[in-house]
C-alpha cells in the first residue's frame, strides 16, 4: 500500500465545521484511509499543509473546456448575437488537434484552481477524454448533439456520434471518466431527434444532459410552438430523469420548479456566464428551498472568462441575494457546498469527502495571503474571498496532481505553448 499523508493542516467536515487533523490517503484505492492527529509516521510520503484548509475538491458542473481558446476573443454582447456572429463562426475551424490543447490548457487551469471533477459537452470529445486520462481529474463527457441548420439525417448522424461516444467512453480511464448523452438544447435540437435518441440513450444507461431555460428568448419559442413551458416539454420528451441534469435553469416559472423538485432532475448553475450574457438571474434560493439539487459550473471560459469554482461560487452568493432580494440568501455554506458535493451529485460523480473510506479528491488552500487574513470563519473565506491561486497542492483519486503549484500530470509551458498557436490559427481561419 501506498500511502500519503498531509500533515499539518485544516481540514473541512463534511458538516462544513473545522479542524486541525492530518489526512492519511491511500493511493492504490484512491481514497482516505484516516483522519486523525499526527499520522505523518503512518504513511510513506508526507505532504505540507501548514497554514493550510484539506477542502473536497471542486467539482465544474458544467462546462465546454476547450473553449479556453475562445477566452477574450468576443465579450459585451448577448448571447444570439454572440453564438451567431462570433463563436459558431469560430467553432466551425476548430479541428481535433485544437481541440486537445484547448482542452488541455482548461485542465491545467482547473487543477490550478483545485477543480477535481467536472462535465463537458463539446465536440472531438475522445480529444478531450485524451487529455483528461493524462491530467487526472475526473469527468462526465458527452458530444454537444445539435440538429438545427442540419438535414434530418445529418443531424441523425450527429446524434449516432454522441450515443457512440457515451457507449464507448464510459468507465475510461479506470472508471474516472463517465459519459452522458448531450443535447445541445430544447431549441437546438429537433422534436424528432430527441423522440428517436432518449430511448436509445436510456438503453445505456447515461444521463442526459442539456442547456435549459437560459434566456428568455430561448422560452418564448418553445411556449408558441408546443404549448407548455421549456421544462414540460422536456418532461413530456423523457427528459427529466433523476440522473439528468440541466445547464442554467434561468428563466423556470413555479411549475418547472415543482417539476424538477418531483422528477428529481438537477440544474447547474452558472452565475458568471449568466451574467456576462445578461441572461438573467437564476432563482437558486427558491430552487434549493423546492427540493431541487443544484450544482456550480463555469460554463465555457469565452462567456466567463475562468473556470475557477471559487470565483463562481462567489458570484452564486453575490447573484443569488440580488435574485431572492434577501442578503440571508444563498449563503456562505451554500455556494461551498454547491461548488463540491452539489455539482458531484448533480452530474453523478463521487464527491471527496474529508472522512475516511471517501474518494480522495481534495484541494488544499494556502491561507497565508493577505485577503484570508484574519481566519474568523474559513467557510466565509472559501465563499467570498478565496482565489483559484491560493490553491497549492490539488488530488484526484490519490494521485497528486499539483503539489505546491506545480501541476504534475501537465507540461504547463508546453500547454500554454500549443493552446495559444492552435487559437491564433482558429481565429485566422475564421476570419480568413
Ligand atoms: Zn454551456
Amino acid at each position: 500500500m501506498s500511502t500519503l499523508a498531509l500533515t499539518g493542516g485544516r481540514i473541512l467536515r463534511p458538516d462544513l465545521t473545522v479542524d486541525r487533523a492530518d489526512v492519511l490517503v491511500d493511493q492504490e484505492t484512491g481514497k482516505i484511509a484516516e483522519i486523525g492527529p499526527d499520522l505523518a509516521d503512518a504513511a510513506d510520503e508526507t505532504m505540507d499543509a501548514t497554514n493550510s484548509l484539506i477542502t473536497p475538491g471542486f467539482v465544474n458542473g458544467h462546462c465546454h473546456v476547450a473553449m479556453t481558446l475562445l477566452r477574450g476573443y468576443a465579450d459585451d454582447k448577448p448571447l444570439d448575437a454572440w453564438l451567431s456572429e462570433d463563436i459558431w463562426p469560430a467553432e466551425a475551424e476548430l479541428t481535433p488537434e485544437a481541440i486537445e490543447a484547448g482542452a488541455e490548457l482548461g485542465l491545467l487551469e482547473m487543477i490550478r484552481a483545485g477543480t477535481t471533477g467536472f462535465a463537458d459537452m463539446y465536440f472531438s470529445m475522445e480529444r478531450v477524454a485524451d487529455a483528461v486520462e493524462r491530467a487526472g481529474l475526473r469527468a462526465r463527457l458527452g458530444h454537444g448533439v445539435i440538429s438545427v441548420g442540419k438535414e434530418h439525417e445529418a443531424a441523425r448522424e450527429d446524434a449516432e456520434t454522441g450515443l457512440a461516444f457515451a457507449r464507448e467512453y464510459d468507465g475510461a480511464a479506470e472508471g474516472r471518466i463517465r459519459t452522458a448523452f448531450m443535447p445541445h438544447s430544447l431549441t437546438t435540437v429537433s422534436t424528432e431527434i430527441y423522440e428517436e435518441y432518449v430511448p436509445k440513450a436510456r438503453e445505456l444507461d447515461v444521463p442526459i444532459h442539456l442547456h435549459a431555460n437560459e434566456t428568455a428568448d430561448e422560452v418564448t419559442p418553445i411556449v408558441d410552438e408546443h404549448g407548455v413551458r421549456p421544462l414540460a416539454y422536456a418532461r413530456d420528451l423523457g427528459l427529466l430523469e433523476p440522473q439528468d441534469f440541466l445547464a442554467h435553469g434561468v428563466h423556470v416559472d413555479e411549475t418547472e420548479i415543482e417539476l424538477l423538485a418531483e422528477t428529481d432532475a438537477s440544474v447547474v448553475h452558472c452565475p458568471a456566464s449568466n451574467m456576462k450574457l445578461a441572461s438573467g438571474m437564476a432563482p437558486v434560493q427558491t430552487l434549493r428551498d423546492a427540493g431541487v439539487t443544484v450544482g456550480l459550473g463555469t460554463d465555457g471560459a469565452a462567456s466567463n472568462n475562468d473556470l475557477s469554482l471559487l470565483d463562481e461560487a462567489r458570484d452564486a452568493a453575490m447573484v443569488g441575494k440580488l435574485a431572492a432580494d434577501d442578503a440571508a440568501a444563498v449563503a456562505a455554506d451554500t455556494v461551498v457546498e454547491l461548488a463540491t458535493t452539489g455539482s458531484a451529485e448533480a452530474i453523478g460523480l463521487p464527491a471527496g469527502r474529508l472522512e475516511p473510506g471517501a474518494p480522495a479528491d481534495l484541494a488544499v488552500v494556502d491561507l497565508t495571503g493577505a485577503h484570508l487574513t484574519p481566519a474568523h470563519d474559513l467557510v466565509s473565506h472559501l465563499a467570498y474571498a478565496a482565489a483559484a491561486s491560493d490553491v497549492r497542492h490539488t488530488i484526484c483519486d490519490g494521485r497528486v496532481l499539483m503539489r505546491d503549484r506545480e501541476v504534475l500530470t501537465l507540461d504547463a509551458n508546453d500547454v500554454r505553448e500549443r493552446a495559444t498557436a492552435e487559437a491564433t490559427a482558429l481565429v485566422e481561419r475564421a476570419e480568413a
